[in-house]
Parts: C-alpha cells; sequence; structure tokens
C-alpha cells in the first residue's frame, strides 16, 4: 500500500511509534525513524533488521523541541531520499499530576514535545510536500482529547492543541495536495500504559465496550489507512482508535 513511499516516523523507537514503523515497512515504505537517544534507536534499527534484512528503514535522534536540530534532520533526508512522501507526529509524553502540584516547567515540558515539536517538523516537511506535489501528515491524537481528563492537565491540553493543528492545517493545504489527520487513541498496551497507576487503567478499561485495551498494532493499522492512497480523500479527521462506540 505504500510501495516506494519515503515516511518519517518520530517517537519511533517503541510503543505505538514502532508499530507504524513496522507496519509501513510491511507496505513497501522506506522509513525514518525518530526517537529520543541513539541507543534505543540503534535496538529498534537492530530488531527491524532481524525481522526482515530487506526493509528499508533508518534512525536519528534530534532534538524534537529544537526547531533548528529538526530543520537539519529533515533537511538531511530530503537530500538522501529526494522527497518526504509521510510524516507522523508521534512522539509524546503523558503524565497524570493533580492540579495542585502542578508546576510551570511541567506545563512547558508536556507542551514543548506534545505541540510545539510537531509543529517544528511540519514546517519543514510542508514546504518539501507542497514542491514534490503533495504528501499526508499524521499526527498521534489521544481519546482525552474529546474527553479530557481528571488528572495531568497538560496531557489532554496538548492533544486538544493537536486536533486543532491537524483539522486547521488540513484546511490551509489541502490546495497542495497536502492531506493531514490525526490518529486518537483509547487506552494502548505500551510502556505508557504501564506507566499509569494500575487502577486508573482498571477504571478505563472497565469502559470500553469493545472489552480490552488497545494494541499498538490496532492503532498502527489507521496510521496506514490514513497514508494510503485509500484515503486520498480523507483530511483533517481526527480518527478515534479506542474501542469506545463513542466518536
Ligand atoms: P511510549 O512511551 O511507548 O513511546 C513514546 C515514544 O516517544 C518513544 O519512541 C520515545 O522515544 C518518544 N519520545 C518520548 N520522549 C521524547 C523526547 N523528549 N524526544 C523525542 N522522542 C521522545 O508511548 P506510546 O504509548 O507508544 O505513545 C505514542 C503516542 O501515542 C504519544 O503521542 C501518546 O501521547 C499517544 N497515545 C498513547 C496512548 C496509550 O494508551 N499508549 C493513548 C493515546 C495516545
Amino acid at each position: 500500500m505504500l510501495k516506494d513511499k519515503v515516511a518519517v516516523v518520530t517517537g519511533g523507537t517503541r510503543g505505538i511509534g514502532y508499530a507504524i514503523v513496522k507496519k509501513y515497512l510491511e507496505n513497501g515504505a522506506k522509513v525514518v525513524l525518530f526517537g529520543s537517544r541513539q541507543e534505543t534507536v540503534d535496538k529498534a534499527l537492530a530488531a527491524l533488521k532481524e525481522e526482515n534484512p530487506a526493509w528499508e528503514a533508518e534512525g536519528m535522534c534530534p532534538n524534537l523541541t529544537d526547531a533548528g536540530e529538526v530543520e537539519t534532520a529533515i533537511a538531511s533526508i530530503q537530500k538522501k531520499y529526494g522527497r518526504i512522501d509521510i510524516l507522523v507526529n508521534n512522539a509524546g509524553i503523558s503524565e497524570s499530576t493533580p492540579i495542585y502540584q502542578y508546576t510551570p516547567e511541567l506545563f512547558d515540558r508536556v507542551m514543548d514535545l506534545n505541540v510545539k515539536a510537531v509543529m517544528y517538523t511540519i514546517l519543514p516537511v510542508v514546504k518539501i510536500m507542497k514542491e514534490q506535489g503533495g504528501g499526508s501528515i499524521i499526527n498521534t491524537s489521544s481519546m482525552v482529547s474529546r474527553y479530557g481528563q481528571p488528572a495531568g492537565v497538560a496531557y489532554p491540553a496538548s492533544k486538544f492543541a493537536v486536533n486543532g493543528l491537524t483539522i486547521s492545517l488540513a484546511r490551509e493545504l489541502g490546495k497542495d495536495n497536502i492531506r493531514v489527520n490525526a490518529v486518537a487513541p483509547g487506552v494502548t498496551r505500551t510502556d505508557m500504559v504501564a506507566a499509569l497507576p494500575e487502577q486508573t487503567v482498571k477504571a478505563i478499561c472497565s469502559q470500553i465496550p469493545l472489552g480490552r485495551p488497545g494494541e499498538p498494532e490496532d492503532v498502527a493499522n489507521a496510521f496506514l489507512y490514513l497514508a494510503s492512497d485509500l484515503a486520498g480523500y480523507v483530511t483533517g479527521e481526527i480518527l478515534s482508535v479506542d474501542g469506545s462506540g463513542r466518536s
């Protein structure tokens, strides 16, 4: 479904991002994954190589909260491959600090990665996509962008911002054949969920009509669809993958 497309996936070393990288490789794309440390990038690349030595994947670890570093990384990908067809903004952090313990620094830390870094990758990539005649940008939102969450206010606020950015850019970039969508996962079995208090996870799962948490592959399937030509007339969509029965 993605034969010969070039994809960049941030936060691609584990969890949902790693599942997206694998799904894209399985479908013929060449993938550049971004991670926060060289060590985790190398580990992810080794695992991919072991699964299929023919897959074309490489990794980088620019500081996503530094616009200049991100621009340099994107420029080097453009130089090597001549194009970027798919950008997945998936790197993100979650936290659940109660408001009375909140600090401005914590709020900034979440916003810097979950919102500003998304903008920092989009800025250089849209210029490349416009010049080549189009592309697909997919951001990772969350079910909390619809319902909020009872503690850790920066996280849902950041994902509401991701939705706003997605819908607005979809409207602005349609004329350049650049589609912009987001996937809003529910509780998905990754390290991020393992870090939540057990009680919180249990409470959330008891509300899921499909009766189970999501697997990273459930979410990656939605990223495959939105990246592919099957979604050629879909833009500005926030696609829930949360088993909730609510849109
Ligand atoms: P994870 O913690 O397993 O992986 C997070 C990824 O982000 C890793 O690849 C990590 O390298 C990268 N990352 C973290 N901090 C970084 C930094 N400072 N700089 C660069 N990269 C950094 O998490 P996950 O569950 O796979 O989450 C991926 C995305 O899915 C996030 O945007 C998250 O908000 C979203 N999400 C997850 C769930 C869930 O239940 N797991 C639900 C809804 C949304």
